[in-house]
Protein backbone atom coordinates (compact mmCIF):
# COMPACT_ATOMS: atom_id res chain seq x y z
CA UNK A 1 0.00 0.00 0.00
CA UNK A 2 1.62 2.93 -1.21
CA UNK A 3 0.29 5.15 2.22
CA UNK A 4 1.91 2.56 4.16
CA UNK A 5 5.31 3.51 2.07
CA UNK A 6 4.92 7.04 2.75
CA UNK A 7 4.41 6.89 6.46
CA UNK A 8 7.12 4.88 6.77
CA UNK A 9 9.69 7.38 4.70
CA UNK A 10 8.16 10.40 7.17
CA UNK A 11 9.23 7.97 10.36
CA UNK A 12 5.70 7.28 11.14
CA UNK A 13 4.83 4.14 13.07
CA UNK A 14 1.01 3.65 12.36
CA UNK A 15 -1.80 6.28 10.43
CA UNK A 16 -5.18 6.13 12.65
CA UNK A 17 -7.84 6.66 10.48
CA UNK A 18 -11.93 7.28 10.87
CA UNK A 19 -14.78 7.57 9.30
CA UNK A 20 -14.32 10.41 6.17
CA UNK A 21 -12.97 10.60 3.01
CA UNK A 22 -9.19 9.73 4.15
CA UNK A 23 -11.02 6.24 5.24
CA UNK A 24 -12.63 5.97 1.91
CA UNK A 25 -9.69 6.85 0.12
CA UNK A 26 -7.62 3.95 2.23
CA UNK A 27 -10.07 1.38 1.93
CA UNK A 28 -13.05 2.18 -0.02
CA UNK A 29 -15.27 1.92 3.43
CA UNK A 30 -18.07 4.78 3.52
CA UNK A 31 -18.59 4.40 7.61
CA UNK A 32 -20.90 6.72 9.07
CA UNK A 33 -19.50 9.16 11.56
CA UNK A 34 -21.18 7.46 14.34
CA UNK A 35 -20.10 7.99 18.54
CA UNK A 36 -19.12 4.46 18.53
CA UNK A 37 -15.33 4.65 17.24
CA UNK A 38 -14.58 2.87 13.98
CA UNK A 39 -10.38 3.15 13.09
CA UNK A 40 -8.17 2.03 10.59
CA UNK A 41 -5.09 1.20 11.82
CA UNK A 42 -2.43 1.18 9.07
CA UNK A 43 1.05 0.40 10.86
CA UNK A 44 4.13 0.59 8.75
CA UNK A 45 5.29 -2.52 10.11
CA UNK A 46 2.61 -4.74 9.36
CA UNK A 47 -0.97 -5.63 7.81
CA UNK A 48 -3.62 -2.79 8.10
CA UNK A 49 -6.44 -3.88 10.22
CA UNK A 50 -10.10 -1.92 11.33
CA UNK A 51 -11.53 -2.06 14.53
CA UNK A 52 -15.07 -1.45 14.05
CA UNK A 53 -18.21 -1.54 17.01
CA UNK A 54 -19.80 -4.92 16.42
CA UNK A 55 -23.28 -4.16 15.14
CA UNK A 56 -21.24 -2.44 12.28
CA UNK A 57 -18.65 -5.44 11.55
CA UNK A 58 -20.74 -7.01 8.71
CA UNK A 59 -21.26 -4.03 7.14
CA UNK A 60 -17.58 -3.18 7.27
CA UNK A 61 -16.27 -6.74 6.08
CA UNK A 62 -18.57 -6.09 3.01
CA UNK A 63 -16.98 -2.57 2.39
CA UNK A 64 -13.13 -3.67 3.20
CA UNK A 65 -12.92 -7.46 1.94
CA UNK A 66 -9.06 -7.20 1.93
CA UNK A 67 -8.91 -5.85 5.59
CA UNK A 68 -8.81 -7.69 9.39
CA UNK A 69 -11.72 -6.39 10.85
CA UNK A 70 -11.60 -6.27 14.96
CA UNK A 71 -14.57 -5.88 16.55
CA UNK A 72 -15.32 -4.38 20.03
CA UNK A 73 -17.89 -5.53 22.22
CA UNK A 74 -20.75 -2.77 23.37
CA UNK A 75 -18.62 -2.29 26.88
CA UNK A 76 -15.18 -2.84 25.77
CA UNK A 77 -12.82 0.36 25.59
CA UNK A 78 -12.22 0.98 22.15
CA UNK A 79 -9.09 3.02 22.29
CA UNK A 80 -7.93 0.25 24.73
CA UNK A 81 -8.29 -2.01 21.27
CA UNK A 82 -7.04 0.87 19.30
CA UNK A 83 -3.69 0.86 22.02
CA UNK A 84 -3.23 -2.84 22.19
CA UNK A 85 -2.86 -3.12 18.18
CA UNK A 86 -0.09 -0.20 18.32
CA UNK A 87 2.22 -1.84 20.81
CA UNK A 88 5.68 -1.65 20.02
CA UNK A 89 5.20 2.05 17.95
CA UNK A 90 6.66 5.16 19.07
CA UNK A 91 5.20 7.50 16.70
CA UNK A 92 1.55 7.56 15.01
CA UNK A 93 -0.43 10.09 12.98
CA UNK A 94 -3.89 10.31 13.24
CA UNK A 95 -6.81 11.79 10.79
CA UNK A 96 -6.43 15.21 10.65
CA UNK A 97 -10.76 15.17 10.92
CA UNK A 98 -10.54 13.12 13.93
CA UNK A 99 -12.80 14.28 16.56
CA UNK A 100 -10.84 16.00 19.45
CA UNK A 101 -12.60 13.68 22.04
CA UNK A 102 -10.83 11.04 20.09
CA UNK A 103 -7.60 12.55 20.16
CA UNK A 104 -7.55 13.27 23.78
CA UNK A 105 -8.44 9.65 24.71
CA UNK A 106 -6.11 8.09 22.04
CA UNK A 107 -3.49 10.14 23.91
CA UNK A 108 -4.79 8.35 27.58
CA UNK A 109 -4.23 5.04 26.60
CA UNK A 110 -0.61 5.99 24.28
CA UNK A 111 1.22 8.08 26.90
CA UNK A 112 4.72 9.05 25.94
CA UNK A 113 3.52 8.23 22.16
CA UNK A 114 4.35 11.65 19.68
CA UNK A 115 0.89 12.12 17.91
CA UNK A 116 1.26 13.99 14.25
CA UNK A 117 -1.36 14.75 11.59
CA UNK A 118 -1.73 11.72 9.31
CA UNK A 119 -2.12 14.51 5.85
CA UNK A 120 1.23 15.30 5.76
CA UNK A 121 1.27 11.73 3.95
CA UNK A 122 -2.09 11.64 2.41
CA UNK A 123 -2.36 14.71 1.30
CA UNK A 124 0.46 14.32 -0.95
CA UNK A 125 -1.11 10.78 -2.30
CA UNK A 126 -4.86 12.24 -2.71
CA UNK A 127 -4.00 15.29 -4.16
CA UNK A 128 -2.40 13.50 -7.13
CA UNK A 129 -5.28 11.33 -9.06
CA UNK A 130 -4.78 8.08 -10.30
CA UNK A 131 -6.73 7.38 -14.21
CA UNK A 132 -9.53 5.96 -12.39
CA UNK A 133 -10.25 8.80 -10.03
CA UNK A 134 -9.66 11.10 -12.87
CA UNK A 135 -12.80 9.21 -14.45
CA UNK A 136 -14.71 9.77 -11.42
CA UNK A 137 -13.90 13.18 -11.42
CA UNK A 138 -15.03 13.76 -15.32
CA UNK A 139 -18.40 11.61 -15.14
CA UNK A 140 -18.85 14.12 -11.85
CA UNK A 141 -17.77 17.11 -14.23
CA UNK A 142 -20.53 15.45 -16.55
CA UNK A 143 -23.57 15.35 -14.81
CA UNK A 144 -23.07 18.72 -13.26
CA UNK A 145 -22.86 20.04 -16.68
CA UNK A 146 -26.03 18.41 -17.50
CA UNK A 147 -27.88 20.38 -14.70
CA UNK A 148 -26.16 23.69 -15.90
CA UNK A 149 -27.68 22.21 -19.55
CA UNK A 150 -30.75 22.69 -18.08
CA UNK A 151 -30.64 25.99 -16.48
CA UNK A 152 -33.46 27.34 -18.63
CA UNK A 153 -36.43 25.01 -17.07
CA UNK A 154 -35.74 26.89 -14.06
CA UNK A 155 -34.19 30.55 -14.07
CA UNK A 156 -36.08 32.81 -15.33
CA UNK A 157 -36.94 36.51 -13.88
CA UNK A 158 -40.08 36.03 -11.34
CA UNK A 159 -38.87 33.26 -9.51
CA UNK A 160 -37.26 33.21 -5.98
CA UNK A 161 -33.87 31.86 -5.52
CA UNK A 162 -35.15 29.16 -3.29
CA UNK A 163 -37.68 27.74 -5.72
CA UNK A 164 -35.31 27.54 -8.67
CA UNK A 165 -32.63 26.28 -6.09
CA UNK A 166 -34.85 23.86 -5.16
CA UNK A 167 -35.27 22.41 -8.97
CA UNK A 168 -31.42 22.50 -9.27
CA UNK A 169 -31.03 20.25 -6.56
CA UNK A 170 -33.55 17.88 -7.39
CA UNK A 171 -31.69 18.16 -10.75
CA UNK A 172 -28.51 17.40 -8.96
CA UNK A 173 -29.62 14.27 -8.14
CA UNK A 174 -31.85 13.17 -11.14
CA UNK A 175 -28.41 13.46 -13.11
CA UNK A 176 -26.59 10.64 -11.32
CA UNK A 177 -25.37 12.05 -8.23
CA UNK A 178 -26.18 10.65 -4.82
CA UNK A 179 -25.99 13.60 -2.67
CA UNK A 180 -26.41 17.34 -3.25
CA UNK A 181 -23.69 19.16 -1.66
CA UNK A 182 -24.35 22.73 -2.27
CA UNK A 183 -26.39 24.81 -4.66
CA UNK A 184 -25.66 28.84 -4.96
CA UNK A 185 -28.40 31.60 -6.85
CA UNK A 186 -27.15 34.46 -6.12
CA UNK A 187 -29.13 37.24 -8.42
CA UNK A 188 -28.42 40.51 -8.25
CA UNK A 189 -27.13 42.10 -5.39
CA UNK A 190 -26.70 38.50 -3.62
CA UNK A 191 -24.56 37.36 -6.25
CA UNK A 192 -21.56 39.47 -4.52
CA UNK A 193 -21.79 37.10 -1.86
CA UNK A 194 -19.70 34.49 -2.77
CA UNK A 195 -21.23 31.71 -0.63
CA UNK A 196 -24.46 33.23 -0.48
CA UNK A 197 -26.88 30.22 -0.72
CA UNK A 198 -30.05 31.13 -1.63
CA UNK A 199 -33.09 33.99 -0.28
CA UNK A 200 -36.57 34.18 -1.20
CA UNK A 201 -35.55 37.32 -3.44
CA UNK A 202 -37.28 37.03 -6.49
CA UNK A 203 -34.89 37.09 -9.84
CA UNK A 204 -35.77 40.10 -11.59
CA UNK A 205 -35.49 41.03 -15.01
CA UNK A 206 -31.70 41.57 -16.34
CA UNK A 207 -30.03 40.42 -12.98
CA UNK A 208 -26.81 38.59 -13.09
CA UNK A 209 -27.10 35.12 -11.50
CA UNK A 210 -24.54 33.10 -10.15
CA UNK A 211 -24.98 29.48 -9.77
CA UNK A 212 -22.24 27.11 -8.33
CA UNK A 213 -23.67 24.14 -7.85
CA UNK A 214 -22.18 20.33 -6.61
CA UNK A 215 -22.67 17.08 -5.25
CA UNK A 216 -21.39 13.83 -4.59
CA UNK A 217 -21.47 10.83 -7.17
CA UNK A 218 -22.24 7.10 -6.00
CA UNK A 219 -18.01 6.80 -6.30
CA UNK A 220 -17.45 9.26 -3.56
CA UNK A 221 -15.76 11.64 -6.11
CA UNK A 222 -17.48 15.10 -5.97
CA UNK A 223 -18.72 18.20 -8.92
CA UNK A 224 -18.22 21.76 -8.54
CA UNK A 225 -18.83 24.61 -11.42
CA UNK A 226 -20.22 27.79 -11.25
CA UNK A 227 -21.57 29.78 -14.30
CA UNK A 228 -23.21 33.37 -14.96
CA UNK A 229 -26.20 33.86 -16.37
CA UNK A 230 -28.56 36.71 -17.21
CA UNK A 231 -32.00 36.61 -16.45
CA UNK A 232 -34.85 38.00 -19.16
CA UNK A 233 -33.40 41.45 -20.36
CA UNK A 234 -30.26 42.76 -20.66
CA UNK A 235 -27.54 42.98 -18.00
CA UNK A 236 -26.16 46.33 -17.10
CA UNK A 237 -23.31 47.44 -19.44
CA UNK A 238 -20.31 47.57 -16.81
CA UNK A 239 -21.16 44.39 -15.64
CA UNK A 240 -20.84 42.59 -19.31
CA UNK A 241 -17.70 44.85 -19.93
CA UNK A 242 -16.45 43.55 -16.72
CA UNK A 243 -17.73 39.86 -17.68
CA UNK A 244 -15.48 39.83 -20.87
CA UNK A 245 -12.52 40.39 -19.18
CA UNK A 246 -13.64 37.70 -16.22
CA UNK A 247 -13.78 35.16 -19.09
CA UNK A 248 -10.57 35.78 -20.36
CA UNK A 249 -8.38 35.83 -17.36
CA UNK A 250 -10.12 32.65 -16.78
CA UNK A 251 -9.36 31.63 -20.51
CA UNK A 252 -5.81 32.17 -19.32
CA UNK A 253 -5.83 30.85 -16.22
CA UNK A 254 -6.53 27.23 -18.48
CA UNK A 255 -4.13 27.85 -20.51
CA UNK A 256 -1.25 28.32 -18.19
CA UNK A 257 -1.72 25.64 -15.71
CA UNK A 258 0.11 22.24 -16.22
CA UNK A 259 2.83 20.41 -14.73
CA UNK A 260 6.01 21.92 -13.32
CA UNK A 261 4.19 25.77 -12.71
CA UNK A 262 3.11 26.68 -9.88
CA UNK A 263 -0.34 27.12 -8.05
CA UNK A 264 0.47 30.50 -6.98
CA UNK A 265 1.38 31.59 -10.22
CA UNK A 266 -1.87 30.30 -11.56
CA UNK A 267 -3.61 32.52 -9.66
CA UNK A 268 -1.52 35.50 -10.73
CA UNK A 269 -1.87 35.13 -14.50
CA UNK A 270 -5.94 35.66 -13.73
CA UNK A 271 -5.45 38.00 -11.05
CA UNK A 272 -3.26 40.24 -13.10
CA UNK A 273 -5.59 39.98 -16.40
CA UNK A 274 -8.35 41.51 -13.59
CA UNK A 275 -5.54 44.17 -11.97
CA UNK A 276 -4.71 45.65 -14.87
CA UNK A 277 -8.58 46.13 -16.24
CA UNK A 278 -8.69 47.60 -13.28
CA UNK A 279 -11.45 44.83 -11.02
CA UNK A 280 -7.97 43.52 -8.51
CA UNK A 281 -10.41 44.80 -5.83
CA UNK A 282 -13.26 42.87 -6.84
CA UNK A 283 -11.57 39.65 -7.27
CA UNK A 284 -11.96 38.64 -3.09
CA UNK A 285 -11.10 34.78 -3.11
CA UNK A 286 -8.21 32.51 -4.78
CA UNK A 287 -8.14 30.97 -7.64
CA UNK A 288 -9.52 27.45 -6.62
CA UNK A 289 -9.13 24.20 -4.86
CA UNK A 290 -8.06 20.92 -5.08
CA UNK A 291 -10.89 18.45 -5.31
CA UNK A 292 -11.31 14.72 -5.27
CA UNK A 293 -13.38 12.68 -2.30
CA UNK A 294 -13.99 15.98 -0.95
CA UNK A 295 -14.93 19.22 -2.82
CA UNK A 296 -12.36 21.32 -1.12
CA UNK A 297 -8.70 19.66 -0.81
CA UNK A 298 -5.19 19.71 -1.46
CA UNK A 299 -3.89 21.33 -3.65
CA UNK A 300 -4.95 25.39 -2.88
CA UNK A 301 -4.77 27.70 -5.85
CA UNK A 302 -3.49 30.53 -4.49
CA UNK A 303 -0.93 33.07 -3.72
CA UNK A 304 1.56 31.85 -1.84
CA UNK A 305 1.34 28.08 -2.51
CA UNK A 306 4.58 27.59 -4.59
CA UNK A 307 3.76 24.17 -5.11
CA UNK A 308 4.34 22.66 -8.72
CA UNK A 309 1.73 21.15 -10.14
CA UNK A 310 1.56 17.54 -11.16
CA UNK A 311 0.19 15.93 -13.55
CA UNK A 312 -2.58 14.05 -11.74
CA UNK A 313 -3.85 17.14 -9.69
CA UNK A 314 -7.45 18.00 -9.82
CA UNK A 315 -8.85 21.32 -9.04
CA UNK A 316 -11.10 24.27 -9.42
CA UNK A 317 -10.02 27.78 -11.83
CA UNK A 318 -12.57 29.22 -10.71
CA UNK A 319 -12.26 33.43 -10.61
CA UNK A 320 -14.87 35.79 -10.01
CA UNK A 321 -15.53 39.46 -9.24
CA UNK A 322 -18.06 40.99 -6.87
CA UNK A 323 -19.53 44.03 -6.24
CA UNK A 324 -21.20 45.28 -3.32
CA UNK A 325 -25.24 45.51 -3.45
CA UNK A 326 -24.86 45.64 -7.20
CA UNK A 327 -23.91 41.94 -8.92
CA UNK A 328 -20.67 39.35 -8.74
CA UNK A 329 -19.78 37.09 -11.39
CA UNK A 330 -17.59 33.74 -11.32
CA UNK A 331 -16.97 31.27 -13.90
CA UNK A 332 -15.25 27.73 -12.43
CA UNK A 333 -14.30 24.62 -14.43
CA UNK A 334 -12.64 21.44 -12.75
CA UNK A 335 -9.54 20.84 -14.58
CA UNK A 336 -7.04 17.93 -14.61
CA UNK A 337 -3.18 18.15 -14.78
CA UNK A 338 -1.89 16.13 -17.91
CA UNK A 339 1.42 14.65 -18.76
CA UNK A 340 1.17 17.49 -21.71
CA UNK A 341 -1.12 19.76 -20.97
CA UNK A 342 -4.79 20.67 -18.77
CA UNK A 343 -7.67 18.26 -18.79
CA UNK A 344 -10.92 20.66 -18.40
CA UNK A 345 -13.93 18.44 -17.23
CA UNK A 346 -16.10 20.89 -17.04
CA UNK A 347 -17.68 21.51 -20.97
CA UNK A 348 -20.64 24.23 -20.74
CA UNK A 349 -20.64 27.46 -22.62
CA UNK A 350 -18.97 30.29 -20.69
CA UNK A 351 -20.07 33.02 -22.35
CA UNK A 352 -23.27 35.08 -20.74
CA UNK A 353 -26.16 32.90 -21.53
CA UNK A 354 -29.81 34.89 -21.65
CA UNK A 355 -32.14 32.71 -20.08
CA UNK A 356 -36.11 33.07 -19.31
ZN1 LIG B 1 -16.04 28.24 -2.19
ZN1 LIG C 1 -18.12 26.12 -6.86
ZN1 LIG D 1 -15.19 25.49 -6.19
Amino acid sequence: MRARQAAARQDMGALIITPGADLRYLTGYDAKPLERLTALILRTDSDPVLVVPELEASAAAAACVEIDVITWAETDNPFAVVADRLAGTSDVAVDDHMWAERVLALQDVLPGTRIRLAGEVLRGLRSVKDADEVEALREAAQAIDRVHSRMAEWLRPGRTESAVGADIARAIVDEGHSRVDFVIVGSGPNGASPHHEVSDRTVEAGDPVVVDIGGTMPSGYCSDSTRTYIAGGAAPAPFQEAYAVLQQAQAAQRAHARAGVTAASVDEVGRSILRDAGYGDLFIHRTGHGIGLETHEEPYIVSGNNTALLPGMAFSIEPGFYLSDQYGARIEDIAVVTDNGLDVLNMTPRDLVTLG
